[in-house]
């Protein structure tokens, strides 16, 4: 969600008998040298600081903070390994705009490999039902349709916000740690395993990323501007939250 792209990700510092890597993303706007501390859902700690912050200053305040941020990291580390891998076989659960669905993997001649929907089941349709060709195979599939639904939900929100914007150009990018970021030229990157969320989830993404687009940085007008264009934005970031680690077990 945030905007990584931009974030100085080399940083670091010790706690306890532990190294927590972070990112700082300059904010021109932050006023009062405030210095702000995240850690996102999914484990990624987030400085936000001043563009004058010295090395001094920020390391000070991640380090007055080492306990809380330790804390909620090594908590994300164990949920994570309660995890266990995708292993690409029938019968596993797989998630598609929300709804959960069961794996089928067929093993076919290679003039009738597919990736396909049908009722409760993602059938794929592969000629070595290996995990890798499996895993590959619904990847690609995965992409195919985010850049469908993501492009069909980017057009109809420009369109319902009224900005007079052009619908901005858009892009995907598998991450780890968030779910899409928007560039100073004002363009979109979009997780593709996103598309595994509900729709009401997607729209909340591409909105926020929208949103930053006239607020660069978490700022309150930015929230006021979120708040009007989609007042339950709270909700549907918890449930996304909540979803994170299933969805970006991949
Ligand atoms: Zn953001």
């Amino acid at each position: 969600m945030r905007n990584l792209a931009l974030a100085e990700l080399d940083w670091s510092f010790h706690y306890g008998s532990d190294v927590v890597h972070f990112a700082v993303r300059r904010q021109p706007q932050r006023r009062n040298s405030s210095i702000s501390i995240h850690v996102e859902p999914e484990g990624a700690v987030v400085v936000d600081a001043p563009v004058d912050a010295s090395r001094d200053a920020i390391l000070a305040a991640v380090r007055r903070r080492g306990r809380w941020i330790q804390g909620h990291v090594a908590g994300f580390l164990r949920r994570r390994q309660n995890v266990l891998p995708r292993e690409y076989v029938s019968g596993e659960s797989f998630m598609y705009l929300g709804r959960r669905y069961r794996l089928k993997v067929i093993q076919v001649e290679s003039a009738e490999v597919s990736v396909k929907l049908r009722g409760s089941h993602l059938e794929v349709r592969v000629t070595d039902p290996q995990r890798q060709s499996v895993c590959e195979a619904t990847k690609r599939w995965i992409r195919e349709r985010a850049r469908d639904v993501f492009a069909e939900r980017l057009k109809t929100i420009v369109a319902e916000l009224n900005w007079r914007l052009p619908t901005p150009a858009m892009r995907l990018q598998a991450m780890q740690v968030q779910w899409g970021s928007c560039s100073p030229g004002g363009r979109l990157t979009l997780n593709p395993w996103l598309v595994k969320a509900p729709r009401d989830c997607i729209d909340y993404v591409v909105l926020h990323e929208l949103c930053h687009l006239k607020e660069h940085n978490h700022s309150p007008r930015f929230y006021k501007l979120l708040d009007k264009h989609m007042p339950q934005w709270r909700n549907r970031k918890k449930r996304l939250d909540e979803l994170a680690e299933s969805i970006l077990n991949t």
